[in-house]
């Protein structure tokens, strides 16, 4: 199926809007005549919100009436803004009546990270860990931050745990630090922080302790700590030793998320899906599009 053929196929149209000489973030789509702007800036009609990290553009619309995003990210937007969220938000779980029906599910990413399913079967999932929870549709519109084959990981738990006395884990400050918080404190450790960390932390209810025996700081602090020192992540750029822990599915985690979901269409709008993952999806037989290929639209701006 052709790329053009497959929005007019499944009632919806999914667009970039063009602004200045450049295009806003991420993208935009039309539903029963309503515009749902994806984590992007502000728009005519709703910004939806998947999750509360800063490539994700939530801060820039935590003072929009029209944004809407779960109870949690709007609780971390505020936590790392100082504002509140003036948007809608909801439980993730619940149904939204957005002039349209949304259906919203857990992606288990960060904190409050949701996927927003529309009733015709088009699904936007954000950022993805966890893809069980997910509802089979017709068009997947998704990410690939790790969409190249030699992105093979598995998360290792076990060894988190065991080197944690007296360490110092380098974390995302935001999402990856408060899974870590909670992963080490259900193993029995006492785990300190500070700064955004622990501020964000305390908004979800994780408590932390003073001069606990594990410590989590930002990556770029690890390295003035004494003692054991890791970054979690499954990036391999740091000098430092890491111990593999991602917010993101791998290579064949999104191969897997795709064919769970069963999609017609696949549309990454996030990430870097490389030619190979492109070619291997082509092959099991589902349509690919990418963020470049969308129609691009001239509309006006409301701020
Ligand atoms: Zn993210
Ligand atoms: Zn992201």
């Amino acid at each position: 199926m052709n790329s053009l053929d497959f929005a007019e196929q499944f009632d919806f149209f999914p667009y970039r809007r063009l602004r200045g000489r450049g295009v806003s973030p991420h993208f935009s789509m039309r539903v029963d005549g309503i515009d749902f702007h994806i984590d992007s800036s502000k728009g005519e009609g709703y910004n939806l919100i998947t999750h509360a990290h800063s490539d994700h553009y939530g801060q820039k619309n935590v003072c929009n009436s029209c944004a809407v995003a779960s109870r949690e990210t709007a609780t971390i937007l505020k936590a790392s803004t100082g504002k509140g969220f003036s948007g809608m938000t909801f439980n993730i779980g619940e149904s939204l009546n957005l002039g349209t029906r949304v259906k919203t599910y857990p992606t288990g990413h960060i904190h409050g990270s949701s996927a927003f399913y529309f009733k015709d079967g088009v699904l936007v999932t954000g950022d993805v860990k966890d893809y069980r929870g997910l509802p089979m549709c017709h068009v997947l519109i998704t990410e690939a931050t790790y969409g190249s084959p030699e992105y093979v990981f598995e998360d290792e738990i076990d060894r988190l745990v065991e080197e944690a006395t007296n360490a110092t884990f380098g974390v995302y400050p935001i999402g990856k630090a408060q899974r870590v918080a909670e992963i080490l404190k259900n193993a029995g450790y006492d785990v300190a922080a500070d700064g955004k960390i622990s501020k964000i932390c305390e908004c979800l209810g994780i408590e932390l302790c003073k001069g606990g025996e594990t410590t989590l700081a930002p990556p770029w602090e690890v390295a003035m700590a004494s003692g054991k020192r890791y970054i979690l992540t499954a990036q391999k750029f740091y000098n430092l030793p890491r111990i593999v822990i991602s917010d993101h599915l791998d290579y064949e985690g999104i191969i897997r998320m795709v064919e769970h979901c069963n999609p017609e269409q696949v549309v990454f709008y996030h990430g870097n899906p490389s030619e190979h993952l492109i070619k291997e999806l082509e092959a099991i037989g589902y349509g690919v599009t990418l963020l470049h290929e969308l129609e691009k639209v001239r509309i006006g701006r409301r701020d």
